[in-house]
């Protein structure tokens, strides 16, 4: 399908469709504004964002003549400008365990981003230990194990159904015995009920806190990139029900529609701390706002 990277980016569509009647330079005008306007949005930027965008790109050179390299690279600009400061690396801290509690909506691609995360630190030196704590599905549960086993890092599990608080506890425990760098821990992505699921990440949180107050040191929440402005209702949500601390964004390599982390970005402005570009272990990447920016723009 389209990606960031094999797509024509949002100018070269619009160019694209406007071949026939392009010169090199152009005026910026309304009609050429609200061109832009629709392209942004149309790649999930969301009309607040895009508005702005455009808005900021056009003062001080409205009516006037500009080439289709400058609007590309004052599109990347702003575009740039806003995710600059949201491109943060996960913070680590002086913590044996530092906790990291991982959320997000079933699919949205938790588990892999937790065994990309594990390999990664591991790598980095590291001792890491993963709590399975989505114990309603046991798929879940061995797809982590996989993850775990691929990243050479132990995985506890509990019996199907039991409760995700009482695991997270013991793995604490563990992770403590052991002297783990860091514990990370799955949860549940149901939001068919969403007070169940506040009150489950409610007692995850609670009984870790027994063990170090500090903990979770890190709730990251996991988004789908390819959901659009889903993505967005994902952040309220989960916003509500935990204390989100920076985003992790996959399947960036699956869509050539990557405005929503502009949107997100702009609304929120929650550290964006890797992003998914494939399906296998080393596909987790630093956020680079430069590089996202002209892969968007084209
Ligand atoms: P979970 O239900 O949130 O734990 O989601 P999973 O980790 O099981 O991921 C759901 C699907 O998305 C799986 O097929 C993954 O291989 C896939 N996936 C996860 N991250 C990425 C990514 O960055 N790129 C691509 N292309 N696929 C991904």
């Amino acid at each position: 399908g389209e990606t960031l990277s094999n797509s024509p980016g949002l100018l070269g569509r619009l160019l694209g469709r406007k071949a026939a009647r392009t010169v090199t330079r152009r005026v910026l005008d309304d009609d050429m504004l609200e061109q832009l306007e629709e392209l942004l949005i149309s790649a999930d930027m969301g009309v607040d964002t895009a508005l702005r965008v455009t808005a900021n790109l056009a003062e001080g050179r409205f009516g006037k003549k500009v080439s289709t390299d400058e609007i590309k690279r004052l599109l990347a600009h702003e575009i740039t400008r806003i995710m600059e400061p949201v491109a943060k690396p996960m913070p680590l801290y002086p913590k044996r365990p530092q906790v990291v509690l991982v959320v997000g909506v079933n699919g949205s691609g938790k588990t892999t981003t937790i065994g990309k995360l594990a390999s990664q630190f591991k790598a980095a030196g590291k001792s890491v230990v993963i709590a399975a704590g989505d114990t309603f599905r046991a798929a879940a549960v061995e797809q982590l194990q996989v993850w775990g086993d691929r990243a050479g890092v132990p995985v506890l599990t509990a019996p199907e159904g039991s409760d995700p608080a009482s695991l997270a506890f013991d793995a604490m425990t563990k992770a403590q015995e052991d002297g783990a760098d860091l514990l990370m821990i799955d949860t549940a992505g149901r939001l068919q009920n969403r007070a169940d699921l506040m009150e489950e990440l409610a007692k995850i949180v609670r009984v870790i806190r027994k063990k170090d107050e500090t903990a979770p040191h890190n709730t990251l929440l996991v988004l789908d990139a390819t959901t659009g402005q889903n993505a967005l209702s994902q952040v309220e949500i989960f916003k509500k029900i935990s204390d989100v601390s920076g985003l992790v964004m996959t399947k960036l390599d699956g869509t050539a529609k990557g405005g929503v982390l502009v949107a997100l970005a702009d609304k929120y402005g929650l550290p964006i701390h890797a992003i998914g570009v494939g399906e296998q272990i080393d596909d987790l990447a630093p956020f680079d706002p430069a590089d996202f920016a002209a892969a968007l723009t084209g």
